[in-house]
C-alpha cells in the first residue's frame, strides 16, 4: 500500500483519458475515511474533488443534481437556504466529506433512525464504468420506479464498481425545531431496552444514541418547538430524570457524533451493524475484553467502536469473528479496512464483473 499522488481530472472526459491510462485505480474525494481510500502501489489515485458544484436544484420537487466531488457542507448550506436538509445526518462533512465519497462509503449518522439511511436519498447516479463507458443509473425524480434500482449498489461501494461523476438525491423539508433529551441509564441493557420502549410509541423521535462510556442515552426529537415539549413531558414521565440540552450543547453533541469526534483525533473507529437487540451485549463483550471507546447510533443498528492501538484491530476482529459481526474501519491511520469480512458471493462477483469487467476499479 501506497500514499501515490492523486491525478485531478477537472472534466469528464479527463476522468476517462485518466481510467483508460490505469489498468488499477483508486477513486477517491477529500479522503476524509483514510482506510476505505487504501490502495495497493500499482494503483493510480483518480481525486475527483475538482469535479464540484451543484448542476441542477429543484426546491419544489425536494431533489439536486450535483457533480460527485461536490462538499456535502456546500450542498448543506445551498439546502438550507430554502429550509430543506439531508435528514439522515451525512458524516464528516465538517471534515470535508464529498457526495461521493459519502455514497461510497456507505455511511449515515443519527438522523438515519427515523427517516432512512444514505440508500433511502439516493436516485440517481451518473457512473463511469471499468471500460470507461458513462452510464445514468435511476433517475432525477422521487416518482421513479421503472427499472432495477441500481443507485442502491453505489452506497457502500467503496469506489470498487466505478467512478461516480454526477449524484441525484431527493432531500427533506427542514423542521421548525429540534431539541434533545439525556437520560442518564444504568447500564446499556437498560439503555437498549429504552431504545426499544422509545422506537415503538407515538414519539416519533429523530434519532435514539446512546454514549456507552458515560452510560447516557440521547433522544433527539424534531417539529414543532410546542409538540417536541409535550412529547418530551410525556417522555420524561415513562424515563424519568431527563435532562433537555440547550442549543449550544445538543450541536456539540450531535457534531461530535457525526464527525466522528468523540472518539479522539488519530483514534481507528470502526463500523459494526448491528441490532437494538444484540447491540448492548455485543457493546459489553467488547468493552470488557479491551480498552476501547463504544457508541450505539441508529437505535442500536450501528456499533462505533474506537480505538488508539493499530494492534486493537486484531483483538476487536477476533471478538467479531466470535460473535458473528462484521467491522468496517472508516477512520485512523491503519490500512485495514475490513474486519471479519464476508466471502465474496455469486451476485456480488457478477454485479463486479458486469460494472467492472477488467478489474480496474477492484480493491
Ligand atoms: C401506475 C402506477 C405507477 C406508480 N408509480 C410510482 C412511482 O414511480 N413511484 C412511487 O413512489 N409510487 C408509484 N406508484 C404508487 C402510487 O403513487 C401510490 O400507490 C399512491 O401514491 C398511494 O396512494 P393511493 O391513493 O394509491 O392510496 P391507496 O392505496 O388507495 O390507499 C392507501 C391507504 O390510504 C387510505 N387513503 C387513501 N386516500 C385517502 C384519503 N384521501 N383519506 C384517507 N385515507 C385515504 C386508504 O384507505 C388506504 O388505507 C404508482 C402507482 C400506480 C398505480
Amino acid at each position: 500500500m501506497s500514499s501515490n499522488a492523486a491525478l485531478q481530472p477537472n472534466s469528464i472526459d479527463e476522468v476517462r483519458d485518466a481510467v483508460l491510462a490505469s489498468t488499477r485505480v483508486k477513486v477517491v474525494g477529500n479522503q476524509t475515511k483514510p482506510p476505505l481510500c487504501s490502495h495497493h502501489d500499482s494503483c493510480d489515485v483518480v481525486s475527483l474533488g475538482q469535479l464540484s458544484g451543484v448542476v441542477e436544484y429543484q426546491p419544489s420537487e425536494y431533489t439536486f443534481t450535483a457533480l460527485a466531488g461536490t462538499k456535502v457542507s456546500e450542498v448543506a448550506e445551498v439546502l438550507a437556504e430554502r429550509g430543506q436538509y439531508l435528514p439522515f445526518d451525512p458524516m464528516r462533512i465538517r471534515a470535508g466529506a464529498t457526495l461521493g465519497g459519502t455514497i461510497a462509503s456507505g455511511l449515515s449518522g443519527p438522523g438515519r433512525f427515523r427517516y432512512g439511511s444514505i440508500r433511502d436519498f439516493l436516485i440517481g447516479a451518473k457512473l463511469m464504468l471499468g471500460d470507461a463507458t458513462v452510464v445514468h443509473v435511476g433517475g432525477k425524480v422521487v416518482k421513479n420506479a421503472a427499472g432495477f434500482d441500481i443507485p442502491k449498489l453505489l452506497v457502500g461501494s467503496a469506489g470498487e464498481l466505478g467512478a461516480m461523476l454526477e449524484v441525484t438525491f431527493k432531500v427533506f423539508p427542514k423542521p421548525p425545531a429540534t431539541a434533545t433529551l439525556k437520560l442518564p441509564c444504568e447500564s446499556s441493557q437498560q439503555a437498549t431496552d429504552r431504545m426499544a420502549d422509545a422506537a415503538l410509541r407515538r414519539w416519533e423521535l429523530d434519532a435514539i444514541d446512546y454514549h456507552y462510556d458515560t452510560s447516557t442515552l440521547y433522544m433527539r426529537q424534531r417539529g414543532p418547538a410546542e409538540a417536541n415539549r409535550l412529547i418530551a413531558a410525556e417522555i420524561e414521565s415513562q424515563f424519568g430524570n431527563l435532562e433537555r440540552l440547550d442549543e449550544d450543547e445538543a450541536n456539540a453533541l450531535w457534531n461530535s457524533i457525526t464527525e466522528l469526534n468523540w472518539s479522539g483525533d488519530g483514534s481507528h473507529v470502526v463500523k459494526i451493524p448491528s441490532t437494538t437487540r444484540h447491540a448492548a451485549t455485543l457493546c459489553d463483550t467488547i468493552a470488557a475484553a479491551m480498552p476501547i471507546q463504544l457508541h450505539i447510533s441508529g437505535c442500536g443498528n450501528v456499533v462505533w467502536a474506537a480505538l488508539t492501538e493499530e494492534d486493537g484491530l486484531d483483538e476487536l476482529e477476533s471478538l467479531l469473528v466470535t460473535h458473528n459481526h462484521r467491522g468496517l474501519c472508516v477512520c485512523g491511520p491503519s490500512n485495514r479496512t475490513k474486519l471479519n469480512p464476508h466471502n465474496e458471493t455469486n451476485i456480488e462477483a457478477a454485479v463486479q464483473q458486469a460494472f467492472d469487467p477488467t478489474g480496474r476499479f477492484k480493491s
